[in-house]
């Protein structure tokens, strides 16, 4: 589980988040929507503490991850996160993408970490392109890919930060319907997304966000049918 208490973040004298207080149950899909700006990334990232919060608390399953005392990378290789980018490697074929993070993070033979990979390469669909290079594949295959190099390292959850917005059209589907099943298998997510479909059919939770803190939060098919928030409701008419 993911719990967030009272979290600042600035640049500067920019403040970026003001204020944010939620929660992510485990096996829960909490998807944040919200205009350009208004901070998604930047919770996302301070949720596996890529960015460093002003001040506040995440916990990940009950460890409080801003304290100076918690061995991060531990907690960090509990937590999948994919990005809108696929961030490849692009010099290593598929395969050796899987493998190099549990060798390097969790110590696994070649043997061992190639056998996880296999599994999860099948998983997403794409077991036969182990020795594809990433420039080889589309966009929603490198996607594909990125989630399946995630679960590689058997997250107790993943983050996802607008995964299929680089995507075209056509190639969205497969990338949501992985998602889709992970969710369908009980992984705990919080994903970043403008694919209301998907966060009405998969969301337990939604959370609108702007300026720095949370507008509004719900059941997913209410908030997007009823809005309470005029914000909300101007955001929800330009995207929807
Ligand atoms: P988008 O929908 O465009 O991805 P977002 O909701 O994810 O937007 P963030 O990327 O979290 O928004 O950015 C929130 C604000 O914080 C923006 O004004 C951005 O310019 C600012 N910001 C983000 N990262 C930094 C940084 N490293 N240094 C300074 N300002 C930053
Ligand atoms: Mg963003």
């Amino acid at each position: 589980a993911i719990e967030v208490r009272g979290l600042h973040k600035s640049f500067g004298d920019k403040k970026v988040l003001t204020g944010i207080d939620f929660h992510v149950d485990h096996g829960q899909v909490v998807c944040v929507i919200g205009p350009s700006g208004s901070g998604k990334s930047t919770l996302l990232r301070c949720v596996n503490r890529l960015e460093e919060p002003t001040s506040g608390q995440v916990l990940i399953e009950g460890i409080d991850i801003t304290d100076p005392e918690t061995e991060l990378d531990r907690v960090r290789s509990r937590i999948g996160m994919v990005f809108q980018g696929f961030n490849l490697f692009s010099h290593l074929d598929v395969m050796e993408n899987l493998v190099l993070a549990q060798r390097k993070v969790l110590g696994r033979s070649k043997e061992d970490a190639r056998k996880v990979a296999q599994a999860n390469l099948d998983r997403v669909g794409l077991g036969e392109r182990g020795q594809a290079m990433p420039s080889q594949l589309s966009g929603g295959q490198q996607q594909r890919v990125a989630i399946a190099r995630a679960l590689s390292m058997e997250p107790d959850m993943m983050l996802f930060d607008e995964p299929t917005s680089a995507l075209d059209p056509e190639l969205v589907g497969d990338v949501l319907g992985v998602m889709r099943e992970l969710a369908a298998e009980g992984m705990t997510m919080m994903v970043v997304t403008h694919e209301m479909g998907f966060a009405r059919e998969v969301g337990d939770k939604l959370v609108f966000m702007a300026d720095g803190v949370i507008v509004e939060e719900g059941d997913p098919a209410t908030v997007l049918a009823d809005p309470q928030h005029k914000r909300t409701k101007d955001f929800l008419s330009r995207v929807l």
